[in-house]
């Protein structure tokens, strides 16, 4: 009789779920397991508004477990030391297998290695399989052997494989036997993720982080929105991308089955326009592949810039900046409407993230690594490779970036991606009454007409805590600094 340990990672789902399909075909009685550590012994601890999706995540696989298979529930446990408590999982239920997925951050491939040898002493085998990527992060390296840092020429080299080689789609188990005397059944509640005070009730009523709702995202974008991608997801007034990024972060949808679909309307041929859309949505899922391809040889990208020299850029590091930031009170209204939208919904539109960072670490001239830090706390998408690369981007220290010379305009930003203004009304209230051509830029206003819209700056709404031309001019001699 073989006894199968399940151990859920991060791919938090039912279907395509390779480690889990495999144990259920495999086995003849199988057990589900999640462990949560807060110690970052392996992994770095989640940031808030992770933590909250993690719940909501966990909670709907917990429940579909329940509600699919017979006898069957998903244990889940915090502890202190993952490695030791899933040794005693594996002598608890007496497991001869464990089937998991591969994760490709440095802290927990070293925690996969300690377990393989750990099960091998006890005659245990360790069945790892790749569940989050189209392909291994460290595979797709150039030809001689060493890892790409661009990625154009990254995604060149591997479109081609991922189409021709990706691996079919697993549908759900067909049955999952339970053991004769399985794990306890435990509560997600236990494991303690919701915060104590009620900041997460805009998120709760945006986001269902289960299968069921992905798939409704999915469907919608694939029927009304990806046909026009290409020009619509550069407009946050507009959902004109898929907002997928939580369900992929935790796995609740496999990117193998959304890069097949995608993939199948390309080949359906719905018109020159659309499929060049599909395939820049292809090559977003691309870039998500390159950003663990990036980590997974330079473990060091969260907090270390990848172009040395910008560890001695003259940052001029500012509390009351920081914070001004923080909570969408720079005075910039499309930065502004981003980091209020941020702090609602845990999520933010990818062209806000690039015009908000570029703020932060230009104008502002604070360190990058602080908006990391901000946006790995409240981010319900956080990744620790997509995050980073992001960061190292838009600040032109990482391999693949956006010159540092290359300053956004948040007002001409704002003009040509919210030329409405819809995005701003929707999440700078204050501003709404403003006339659309100045809206971007409020301050150009004299005072007594910007009263009669109901703003009154530097009471109802701030200044610009940095003027553009003066942020530009410094951001541009700071670099300077550098390469003398
Ligand atoms: C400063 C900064 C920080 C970021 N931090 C994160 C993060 O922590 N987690 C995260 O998932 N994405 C991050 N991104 C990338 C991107 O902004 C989000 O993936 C995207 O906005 C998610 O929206 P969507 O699902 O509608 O994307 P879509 O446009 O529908 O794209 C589909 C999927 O492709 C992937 N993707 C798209 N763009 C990128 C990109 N530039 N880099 C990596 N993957 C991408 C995502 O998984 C996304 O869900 C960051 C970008 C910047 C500029």
């Amino acid at each position: 009789m073989t006894i199968a340990l399940v151990w859920f990672r991060q791919n938090l789902r039912l279907k395509d779920n390779p480690p889990l399909y495999f144990a259920c075909e495999q086995a003849d009685a199988v057990q589900a397991a999640y462990l949560y550590s807060d110690v970052p012994t392996y992994a770095r601890p989640r940031g808030g508004a992770s933590r909250w999706a993690l719940h909501q995540a966990l909670n709907s696989l917990s429940k579909r477990i329940e509600s699919t298979f017979e006898n069957q529930s998903l244990y889940v446990e915090k502890t202190d030391n993952v490695l030791a408590s899933l040794l005693r999982l594996v002598e608890a239920t007496g497991a001869s297998v464990v089937y998991t997925e591969k994760r490709w951050e440095q802290g927990e491939r070293l925690l996969e290695a300690k377990l393989k040898d750990a099960l091998a002493s006890r005659g245990v085998e360790l069945k790892c399989y790749n569940a989050s990527l189209l392909q291994a992060a460290s595979a797709g390296c150039k030809a001689d052997g060493t890892p790409y840092l661009v990625f154009t020429p990254y995604w060149k080299a591997q479109v081609k494989g991922f189409q021709e080689n990706l691996r079919p789609v697993l549908e759900l188990p067909r049955h999952m036997p339970p053991l004769q005397t399985p794990l306890p059944t435990t509560s997600v509640d236990t494991i303690e993720l919701m915060p104590k005070i009620a900041w997460h009730t805009d998120m709760q009523a945006e986001w269902n982080l289960s299968e069921a709702g992905g798939q409704v995202l999915l469907d919608r974008f694939l029927h009304q929105a990806i046909s026009n991608y290409k020009d619509d997801r550069n407009l946050p007034a507009v959902e004109g991308t898929s907002r997928l990024s939580p369900y992929l972060h935790f796995g609740v949808m496999s990117v193998t089955d959304i890069f097949k679909q995608a993939l199948e309307l390309k080949q359906s041929n719905l018109g020159a326009s659309a499929n060049a859309s599909i395939e820049t949505f292809l090559s977003e899922l691309g870039w998500r592949e390159f950003a663990h391809h990036l980590l997974y040889f330079h473990p060091q990208m969260p907090s270390k810039p990848l172009k040395a020299s910008f560890e001695a850029f003259p940052w001029q590091a500012d509390d009351a900046l920081l914070t001004a930031w923080q909570s969408g009170q720079t005075g910039y209204p499309l930065v502004d409407a981003g980091m209020r939208e941020l702090w609602s919904r845990g999520w933010m539109h990818n062209r806000v993230r690039m015009v908000v960072g570029s703020l932060l670490v230009k104008h502002f001239l604070q360190p990058w690594q602080a908006g990391e830090s901000w946006f790995w706390d409240t981010l319900i998408d956080a990744d620790v490779a997509s995050n980073a690369m992001g960061w190292q981007w838009i600040s032109g220290c990482g391999a693949d970036a956006s010159p540092y010379f290359r300053v956004f305009n948040p007002i001409m930003q704002s003009q040509k991606f919210d030329c409405e203004g819809a995005y701003i009304r929707q999440w700078v209230p204050e501003l709404a009454k403003v006339p659309t051509e100045h809206l971007h830029a409020p301050w150009e206003l004299g005072e007594h007409e910007l009263k009669y819209y109901g703003v009154v700056l530097g009471e109802t709404y701030p200044f610009p805590q940095v003027e553009h031309p003066f942020g530009r001019k410094r951001a541009l001699e700071a670099l300077a600094s550098l390469k003398t």
